[in-house]
């Protein structure tokens, strides 16, 4: 046998949502990864099509016109906007440029499944600061645990899994304590769901402080999960070292294309994105009103904190065709689906008791 290096011998493989179902022949609704129920636009799809004719070519590197139009938006320079194949491969990039053995990334936790399979696979060490009781990000802790040996912090607001967002007050206040050497990246993955006016604002921070990147995505509410488009809006030293562990043509004139094509058509994703919130207003206050332990969330899911019922209560939404996220022990991610989707979840659960004592 090949042995493994001892630190990625203990890295836990990535579990992707589950998509199917045994047992049950009903219609089944995948509402475990965070996917945005909505096709790709007509207009999206016409852009990738056309790029398709040009696959005997390596793409641009630069990404151009996608580069120009996102620094126009955020009116920062081109060189401070870079992509990859998925936020979560820019995540890997900054880490892979900025840590390694002996070095420490801290992230709350619960948090990204991909912080500390990144982290080790870096050679770094995670150090996870728990949430707050009410699942938000323990700052003050996050601030005590930096030593030496920090030198990078994530941020994800809205997290994931639990929908809680960062105050943008309350970050500030962080960031303004946080040693400028440390690199703070803000994962926004969730951030077009967001509709709290006081949550934090990766963008604006960013102009604030110089240690700051910010990780956005096209995968969540763009809904182009499975074309692998991310990028990150960082200071171009920052930038300058995610450009050189970048893997070479990782986002390839597709993804470039429809990138372009999807911030053409914003108005029409404005409206998929605000259906998709009203649903999760409207999944939140059934559920409420029905006694789960559901919090408001600022994402494109909701979270269920089922403690010790956690896998009683997600075999039986399995075993009814609903497949969502467990974490044993802890709780259960929903994704926000389609309406019909949704339907589905609503009735499956009204058929369980929702409290711990009423269970049997
Ligand atoms: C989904 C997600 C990402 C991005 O994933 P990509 O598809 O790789 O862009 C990044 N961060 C968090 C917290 C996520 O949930």
């Amino acid at each position: 046998m090949i042995e493994q290096r001892p630190h990625i011998q203990v890295i836990p493989g990535y579990k992707p949502g589950k998509s199917t179902v045994d047992g049950w022949d009903g219609p089944v609704h995948k509402l475990s990864s965070n996917e945005n129920p909505y096709l790709p636009l007509p207009s999206v799809i016409e852009a990738m099509a056309e790029a398709v004719g040009n696959m005997h070519r390596y793409p641009n590197m630069d990404a151009p016109e996608l580069t120009r139009l996102l620094a126009q938006r955020y009116g920062v320079t081109d060189g401070e906007v870079a992509f990859g194949c998925g936020s979560v491969e820019v995540a890997a990039q900054l880490i892979r440029a900025f840590a390694g053995a002996g070095d420490e990334v801290i992230y709350a936790w619960r948090s990204f499944e991909a912080y500390p399979i990144l982290t080790r696979s870096a050679g770094a060490t995670p150090r996870e600061i728990p949430l707050t009781p009410d699942l938000h990000h323990d700052l003050p802790a996050m601030l005590a645990a930096i030593t030496d040996k920090t030198r990078v912090i994530f941020v994800c607001t809205p997290n994931n899994p639990t929908g809680t967002v960062v105050g943008h007050e309350e970050l500030r206040a962080f960031l303004a304590k946080v040693p400028s050497r440390i690199l703070v990246v803000v994962d926004e993955a969730y951030v077009h769901f967001q509709d709290d006016p006081n949550a934090a604002r990766g963008i604006d921070l960013y102009r604030e402080f110089e240690n700051v990147a910010v990780l956005h995505t096209f995968s969540k509410a763009y809904g182009l999960a499975g074309l692998r488009l991310g990028y990150a809006i960082a200071r171009p030293d920052v930038q300058d070292g995610l450009r050189k562990v970048a893997m070479p043509f990782a986002v390839t004139d597709i993804a470039q294309a429809a990138g372009v094509a999807s911030l053409a058509a914003e108005d029409e994703l404005r409206e998929r994105i605000d259906v998709l919130i009203a649903e999760r207003a409207r999944v939140t206050a059934e559920l409420q009103r029905m006694g789960w332990p559901i919090n408001p969330s600022q994402a494109n899911f909701v979270w269920l904190q089922l403690d010790e019922r956690t896998d009683e209560v997600q075999a039986y939404l399995n075993s009814h065709g609903v497949i969502a996220r467990p974490f044993t022990g802890e709780g259960i991610r929903i994704t926000i689906g389609s309406r019909e989707a949704n339907d589905a979840l609503l009735a499956v659960l009204a058929q369980i008791p929702s409290s711990v004592g009423e269970a049997e």
